[in-house]
This record gives structure tokens, C-alpha cells and sequence, in this order.
């Protein structure tokens, strides 16, 4: 069983249901939307075609967040190194040679001589080397082409946009109206760029978490304040490596997945896993160890992108992914360290009994570890020790289940609550023994609360399959 799970973007001009479907046996577990590319009819219909194939399908919604782009041009125009050209913030007029006009105004303001601006994901680069009031004036620093509408990211420098734009809203309202389960938010710099998100969820009584893409410097500068306000995150490598020295980008995903693990968050890996799988049936060797390494790195989730939104082997980009995420995980089990970065000096009484009913799988065989779960915190405790056993985690609440679709190792079911929690409990290990997972002699721990009804965990047990199945009969089971 893989526990790495697997987050695939999906375009509105290609998801019908027969092809979330092959999506999702081939090991998709959260589908992801890029309103950089889609209408509000088309995220409705992406979202009406997933839940038509599984309601365990976590669903995520991307915003663009502060983020420039240039206009319009007639016609991709060529650059050569040397050349002079303006740069101005005229949202509505179109690109030319002479003058490239870009969405944000106040351009002019923020950006310093000497900065450079970087166009179509670095592609192409101009150096300001002067400023005629509102005019940028820049050198084209490589030769290159620039199209429509191409992103433009100016490294190390703070953009006076506001967090959420119109667009954005929008789309966080159309995500309340639909219910889904995820906000990614672009280019979050601080925790007021979550803030800010909060507060219109906050607003219309909505649940829905929000993911902080880490994409720039100033994120990466206010990584902890971020941690602590979101519900996960996502290293957005793509705008990442042209914001910052790209050599950077292994250490800080280290770095940021460490810190997730460390706040029992969830973390994505994205962008590039799979790319040439884009074009070709195979990946690169390179690709193939980058996805071991984030799983070494011990990652909650990967991302696929063009892969899965407009490649041509989207089902096999998931599959090779699925069965590398399988054997990096079993690779690295192999090495029985299952240290984490955790304060264990100051364990809550749910992180000490997490802990402990990890350690019992290696101290004592336990084979796996079954929860009852609210909100999915205890869940997402048990994960953030990344344990060689699969958690279950029995829901409450459907949303919970598709909630934890993005913490590792965690197979989440949900059942009412109106039977007793014993009921749960022998209805989750017959589960894990039909399933396989489990066999009558093998240990399985429990991890749930007694007294405290808000929700509070306080006790682990462990036993075998067997002694609890054996006295099942005392509980009146309605499964
Ligand atoms: C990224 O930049 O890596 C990313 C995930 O964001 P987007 O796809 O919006 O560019």
C-alpha cells in the first residue's frame, strides 16, 4: 500500500468522468484546479464530474494570488541580448516590441534599477537600467521569444498587490458555494496573505482549508508565521526556482518538509516530477530520483501538473509515480529510522500517545493503528511520525475523510457515529482484515478518547486481531 499520496491537476477541456476514474485507480487521491486556465463553468463541471466518480476524491482549488503577468501581443515577439525596451504597468494595452505592458499598475514603484525581470518562467531576461517616471527602461540580458500573457516575476522584491484580487475572490466564493475541501493560495508572502483568505471563508461560515504555495523569497522569510496560520502547504517549485538561486530548491524543500512535519501539517512537493511524461511514455532517471528523493525527504504528497492537465500520459504519470512513491517508501523503511523532527519535550498528551503507538509498531510488530477522528487531528498526529503501517482513521464526516486524501500513510473511512465507539473499532480491523492489511494473529493499536467529548485523545491499546474479534460478541455490532 502506498501512503505518499497523490495531488493531479485537471483542465476543464479534459475531465469526464471516465477519465477522473482512470485517474483514480490508477492512485489519485486530491484533484487539483488552476484558475490560471479555467472558467468558473469549467471548475463547476470539474467538481460535479469528480464527485460523480468518488466522494473520497479530496478536491483543491488554486488561486493566482499577487501575481503579474504581461498583456497581449499581436504576435510572439523576438528578442535579441542588447536590446532597450520599456516596461510599463498598463494592464490595458497590448505588448509591442518597443513597450512590454504588464498587469500591475504600480510596477514602476516597487521595482529598483538594477533589479531584474524575469518573463515566461525565466525564459527570458531584461535588467532595468533606468526609470523615466512611470517607464521602466530595461536590457534584454538573453535572446529570446515573448508571447501573451506570460508570467512576470521580479526575485527579491516585495509587490505591493494585494493578497486576494477580484479574480480570486471570486473563485474562493465560487469554492464556498461548491463546497470543496482546499484553497491553495498563491504566492502567500505572510500570514496575512492567509489572513486575508481566512477571512472571507470565515465570512460565509465556510471550512474549507487553506494550503500556502511557498513561491518567493518573502514566503520562504516568513515560512514559520505561515505554517501557523494555514492547514498545510505546497512548494510551488516552478515560480520557487526563478525567485530564488534555483541550486537552493533541494535544501529549502528539506527544509519546509521538516518544518511541516514537525507542526503535524501536510506538505505537497510540486511541479516537474514527471515532466517529460508530458510528451513521452517514460520518465528521465533524473525525474524518477526526485520523486524517491522527496519521499526520502519524507513528503505527505507529490503533484503532478501539465502532467495530468493537458500531457499526453496523464494515467501513466500516475502510475509511475504511484509505483516509485511504493518502492522509495518501502527503500527507505528498509532503513528502520523513523526518527522525526518533533519536540518531544513538549508533547501534548495526543502527540505522546501518537508517538508511542508508532514506536509499538517497531518495538512491538503492531501492524497497523486504527483512530477515531473528528477532525482528523489525531490522524495527521499519527501521520507526522510517518510510521511503516497505514493509520485508519475512522470519519465522522465525509469532508474529514477527503481532508486527510493529503496525509501520508493515512486510509481514512467514514462510518456514523451513532454506533459505539467498540463498534467502530471491530468494524475497522474486520475492514483492515478483508482488505488484507491485517491478519488474526497480527497486533493492531487503538488510539482514541474516553471522557473528554470535545474530541480529546486519551488512551492507546493494543491487542491482536484476534482477542478483540474473539470477544466481539459482547458488543452488540451493527455492522
Ligand atoms: C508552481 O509555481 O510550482 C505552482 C505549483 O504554481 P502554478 O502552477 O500556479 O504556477
Amino acid at each position: 500500500m502506498r501512503k505518499t499520496k497523490i495531488v493531479a491537476t485537471i483542465s476543464d477541456r479534459k475531465c469526464d468522468p471516465d477519465f477522473i476514474r482512470s485517474l483514480y485507480y490508477a492512485g489519485v487521491n486530491v484533484v487539483r484546479m488552476n484558475t490560471a486556465h479555467a472558467s468558473a463553468d469549467g471548475i463547476k463541471k470539474i467538481i460535479k464530474n469528480v464527485r460523480a466518480v468518488s466522494h473520497h476524491i479530496g478536491i483543491l482549488i488554486d488561486t493566482k494570488g499577487p501575481e503579474i503577468r504581461t498583456t497581449t501581443c499581436e504576435e510572439p515577439i523576438d528578442y535579441k541580448a542588447g536590446e532597450k525596451v520599456k516596461i510599463v504597468g498598463k494592464p490595458d494595452s497590448l505588448t509591442t516590441f518597443d513597450e512590454v505592458c504588464v498587469s500591475y499598475p504600480g510596477i514602476h514603484n516597487d521595482v529598483e534599477i538594477g533589479t531584474h525581470v524575469l518573463f515566461d518562467d525565466g525564459e527570458l531576461d531584461m535588467k532595468i537600467i533606468s526609470k523615466e517616471g512611470e517607464v521602466l527602461i530595461a536590457e534584454v540580458q538573453n535572446d529570446g521569444v515573448l508571447g501573451s500573457r506570460k508570467s512576470v516575476n521580479v526575485p527579491g522584491v516585495h509587490i505591493d498587490l494585494p493578497s486576494v484580487t477580484e479574480r480570486d475572490r471570486m473563485n474562493i466564493n465560487l469554492a464556498i458555494d461548491e463546497d470543496i475541501d482546499f484553497i491553495a493560495h498563491s504566492f502567500v508572502r505572510s500570514k496575512d496573505d492567509v489572513l486575508a483568505v481566512q477571512k472571507i471563508l470565515d465570512e460565509r461560515g465556510s471550512d474549507i482549508k487553506i494550503i500556502a504555495k511557498i513561491e518567493n523569497q518573502e514566503g520562504l522569510s516568513n515560512i514559520d508565521e505561515i505554517i501557523e496560520s494555514c492547514y498545510g502547504i505546497m512548494i510551488a517549485r516552478g515560480d520557487l526556482g526563478i525567485e530564488v538561486p534555483i541550486e537552493s530548491i533541494p535544501g529549502i524543500q528539506r527544509d519546509i518538509i521538516n518544518k511541516c512535519i514537525a507542526a503535524k501539517q501536510p506538505v505537497i512537493v510540486a511541479t516537474q516530477m514527471l515532466h517529460t511524461m508530458i510528451k513521452n511514455p517514460r520518465p528521465t532517471r533524473a525525474e524518477v530520483t526526485d520523486i524517491a528523493n522527496a519521499i526520502y525527504y519524507r513528503t505527505d504528497a507529490l503533484m503532478l501538473s501539465g502532467e495530468t492537465a493537458n500531457g499526453k500520459y496523464p494515467v501513466e504519470a500516475v502510475k509511475t509515480m504511484s509505483a516509485i512513491a511504493e518502492q522509495a517508501e518501502k527503500d527507505r523503511q528498509a532503513e528502520r529510522t523513523f526518527d522525526t523532527p518533533h519536540d518531544a519535550d513538549h508533547f501534548s498528551i495526543r502527540e505522546f500517545l501518537s508517538r508511542s503507538a508508532i514506536a509499538a509498531t517497531e518495538l512491538l510488530g503492531v501492524k497497523g493503528i486504527i483512530t477515531d477522528s473528528k477532525s482528523g487531528r489525531t490522524a495527521r498526529n499519527l501521520a507526522s511520525f510517518r510510521g511503516p503501517n497505514p493509520v485508519l482513521a475512522i470519519c465522522y464526516i465525509e469532508k474529514v475523510q477527503r481532508l486527510l486524501a493529503l496525509s501520508y500513510g493515512v486510509i481514512a473511512v467514514a462510518q456514523q457515529q451513532k454506533v459505539g465507539r467498540q463498534e467502530q473499532f471491530i468494524a475497522a480491523l474486520r475492514m483492515l482484515k478483508q482488505k488484507g492489511y491485517l491478519g488474526l494473529d497480527d497486533k493492531i493499536a487503538y488510539l482514541s478518547g474516553s471522557f473528554a467529548e470535545g474530541g480529546q485523545t486519551t488512551f492507546l491499546e493494543i491487542n491482536t486481531a484476534r482477542e478483540v474479534l474473539n470477544r466481539s460478541y459482547q458488543f452488540h455490532l451493527t455492522t
